[in-house]
């Protein structure tokens, strides 16, 4: 049986880079895998050239969809060795998408093909997605599925990307299960004024200075914080690992979370305990001696589940202005699954399993993947990062950057893991 590092690095020299895309090279490769193996799987071109690879193993009620995406995002110059040569040097495996996201296609394909070898113990089905279009938005991939096609997608539970990776605390390993995820609430602001000559600027009303009493207004206000329950079990089990006995309170946490070393995922749970709003683009004006008479700013709002359009609009509205005009082109909602499922239960008994002595916690993104999609349908999704007890935390920094890689280690664990994930949950017991 082919290795899955194989498998990954075949996948790596697929150049499936979005945009354009160009998944289905990705598919057919896969196709390969499975006509081999015997298993049953079919190609679906959202259009041409952009194939979802699906194969399907067992009969029955119980259904898990293991779930990826194929696409990957462009390369900057700068890199070690050729970033499409998938390289398996030193126990590791180089080149883009190597962690995001070929790395887990090649280990649900693996597991798969380990799998099919003895099918007839399966008592329910298992799906195995290599999709396309996650990286740029998903039309043509998950969101083109649930739309189209969604029986196929449908499942008691879907794992894909979307975990923090594992981390260490006071020499105890913790593993992540994503539930849930911010949404994007992209909103829009506009001002307008009156356009006079700029060497008399009294005869104008100035929209971009309307505009940046706005701007300051919004990024200066501390939004409300919100623990969601399975956020609070997160904050606070790691307070505990850390040896801190404080109870984490709305009034607690900021105090707590300054006391965290790793400044990356202190910041990262500051902003999945609040909705964050962060201005970023500004346009105004045409000419340094004309009074401007409008001005935009789009400004990047993410809010927690539970956190409405409307409320939001609304909050917005008041902390701009009555000045200023305010827009959600399109509100992304947030999305959740909740962790006391059987399907949440199911990973995190099998991450336990395979890893040992480790402990286990729900979080949930600041950032969006094909998730989102599959949970506004119904369907619960959940995303995993198994990686080895050993891998190096330093790896996690070339996702989406240069020198993109793997540790062989890592792929085989998360390979088991699905593995003994399908076994404990589709397996008949004798
Ligand atoms: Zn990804």
């Amino acid at each position: 049986m082919v290795h899955v590092e194989e498998i990954l690095s075949k996948l790596i020299q697929i150049k499936s880079v979005n945009p354009p895309g160009g998944e289905t090279e990705a598919a057919k490769y896969l196709k390969g895998l499975f006509d081999a193996a015997g298993v049953r799987n079919e190609i679906i071109e959202s259009a041409p050239g952009r194939g979802n690879f699906f194969a399907y193993l067992g009969e029955g009620s119980r259904r898990i969809v293991f779930l990826a995406h194929t696409d990957v995002v462009p390369v900057t110059p700068g890199w070690d060795v050729d970033p499409f040569s998938g390289a398996i040097q030193g126990g590791e495996v180089w080149g883009r998408g190597a962690l995001d996201c070929k790395s887990l296609v090649a280990a649900e394909a693996y597991a798969m093909l380990e799998l099919a070898r003895q099918p007839d113990k399966l008592k329910g089905q298992l799906v195995f997605a290599a999709t396309a279009d996650e990286e740029v938005g998903g039309t043509y991939g998950v969101k083109y599925l649930v739309e189209r096609h969604p029986d196929k997608l449908r499942a008691d539970f879907v794992v894909n990307e979307g975990a923090e990776a594992p981390l260490k605390i006071n020499g105890k390993l913790v593993y992540f299960i994503q539930a849930g995820e911010k949404g994007a609430a992209w909103t829009t602001l506009k001002t307008r004024g009156v356009s006079a000559h700029g060497s008399v600027p009294t005869l104008g009303e100035n929209a971009v200075v309307k505009m940046a009493e706005a701007v300051a207004r919004l990024s200066k206000h501390r939004t409300e914080i919100v623990l969601i329950p399975e956020v609070r079990t997160l904050i606070q089990s790691l307070v505990h690992l850390r040896g801190d006995a404080r109870r984490v309170t709305k009034s607690s946490l900021d105090g707590i979370l300054d006391g965290f070393p790793d400044r990356a995922f202190r910041e990262y749970l500051r902003a999945i305990t609040r909705m964050t709003i962060s201005p970023n683009f500004i346009q105004g004006g045409i000419k340094t001696n004309i009074v401007p008479d409008n001005c935009t700013a789009d400004v990047d709002i993410r809010v927690l589940p539970g956190q409405g359009e409307d409320a939001l609009l609304e909050q917005v509205r008041r902390l701009a202005g009555k000045d200023v005009e305010a827009s959600i082109p399109d509100f992304n909602q947030p999305s959740f699954s909740p962790s006391d499922l059987p399907g949440y239960r199911s990973i995190d008994r099998t991450i336990k399993d395979v890893l040992g002595d480790v402990t286990v916690l729900p979080c949930i993104s600041s950032g969006a993947t094909d998730s989102r999609f599959l949970r506004k349908a119904g369907i619960p999704s959940y995303g995993v990062a198994v990686m080895d007890r050993d891998t190096d935390p330093a790896l996690q920094l070339t996702v989406h950057g240069r020198n993109e890689r793997v540790d062989v280690k890592s792929l085989e664990v998360q390979a088991r893991f699905f593995v003994e994930l399908a076994r404990g949950y589709l397996w008949a017991r004798a």
